[in-house]
């Protein structure tokens, strides 16, 4: 039997160049696809089977493959919210352009699409913790307006194809994640505070850090990722680890676990930055049998432990 083919657009960023370890792994032919952007190319130059090929693309234009396709998974989109000052139409582009191409090459193969969307769709949630059926509270002219709006669209079009052409989607609403082959400067809570806190720089706090998220480790989102594309959910579904805390308490863990000595310097709290942030993950326990597994002590430790190899620090 041939082996299943499978485009991961987005496959040089974080979270592409796991999933693209994980379905190599399980025996599926990958191709990825990345204009590294915000990608790196070593994220992927470990990768030496001859079941991959990699693609340098924007997939905001034209998508062009040749040959049978049964899956795609769309994770191409500049993440950080450090990117919303200078990446804004590149951005709203890849949510909607990129979605657009990903969808009309999924019908044009009959391949199954999933969207790697965001908690960021609840915006400064007046629910909590969230529920998928919550429409959210996102403000479209807001500095997070490029992206919240743009995988909102992502959203409405991804549906829209499932209804009006009936192919098979999935809806991943990815809360916080965490781990190795994050950028170093990625500008994120986790990569920022272990970075600060290696280099002995102040931890920059936002606000009073009494803002509250909840942080899931890569290997169990991408465990539950890939619950979901086999699974025959086409309804939004969220993965985050309902695991919540302010962001203070997350830089005490952080510097006691690396023992550091860095103050805190208070920065103004980002606009629109979300107060509460916390998933309801029911559904994918209920749906896809799944919740995840690693703590964050332990999921920091081999987070710290990249960044200090990155970073060169012994
Ligand atoms: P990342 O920045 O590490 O990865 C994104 C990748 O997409 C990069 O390699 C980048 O170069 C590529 N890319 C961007 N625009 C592109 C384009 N037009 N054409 C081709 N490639 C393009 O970020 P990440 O954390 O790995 O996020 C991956 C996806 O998951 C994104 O869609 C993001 O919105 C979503 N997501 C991530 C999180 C999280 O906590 N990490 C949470 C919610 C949603
Ligand atoms: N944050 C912070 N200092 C930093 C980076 C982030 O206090 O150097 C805060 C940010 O304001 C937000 C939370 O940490 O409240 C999580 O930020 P991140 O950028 O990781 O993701 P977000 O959930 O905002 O998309």
């Amino acid at each position: 039997m041939s082996k299943k083919r499978v485009l991961i657009t987005g496959a040089a960023g974080f979270i592409g160049s796991h999933l693209t370890d994980y379905l190599l792994a399980r025996s599926y032919e990958v191709i990825g696809m990345d204009n590294f952007i915000t990608g790196d190319p070593s994220n992927l130059e470990h990768v030496s089977s001859p079941d991959f090929t990699f693609i340098e693309h924007d997939v905001s234009t034209e998508i062009e493959l040749e040959g049978p396709l049964d899956k795609i998974l769309h994770f191409a989109s500049p993440a950080s919210p450090i990117d919303y000052l200078e990446l804004t139409i590149q951005r709203l582009k890849v949510g909607s352009l990129g979605t657009h191409k990903t969808l009309g090459l999924a019908r044009a193969k009959g391949a199954t699409c999933l969207l790697a969307a965001t908690s960021e769709v609840y915006g400064d949630p007046l629910v909590h913790p969230q529920k998928e059926e919550y429409w959210g509270n996102v403000n479209p002219i807001g500095p997070r307006g490029v992206y919240d709006e743009a995988k909102r669209f992502a959203e409405a079009m991804t549906i829209a194809y499932h209804r009006y052409h009936g192919i098979d989607v999935k809806i991943a609403r990815i809360f916080n994640t965490y781990g190795p082959r994050m950028r170093v400067r990625d500008g994120r809570a986790i990569p920022a505070f272990i970075s600060q806190a290696l280099q002995d720089d102040p931890f920059t706090v936002f606000g009073e850090g009494r803002q509250t998220r909840s942080f899931c480790y890569v290997s169990d989102l991408v465990d539950g990722l890939y619950n979901l594309l086999t699974s025959g959910c086409n309804e939004p579904i969220n993965l985050g680890n309902p695991r919540e805390m302010t962001i203070l308490e997350l830089v005490e863990t952080i510097k006691k676990m690396i023992g550091s000595e860095s103050p805190i310097e208070f920065k103004p709290l980002p606009v629109d930055d979300p107060r509460v942030r916390q998933p309801d993950i029911t559904r994918a326990r209920t749906i896809l049998d799944w919740q995840p597994k690693i703590g964050l002590e332990e999921g920091l430790t081999g987070t710290i432990e990249y960044f200090r190899n990155k970073l060169g620090i012994s």
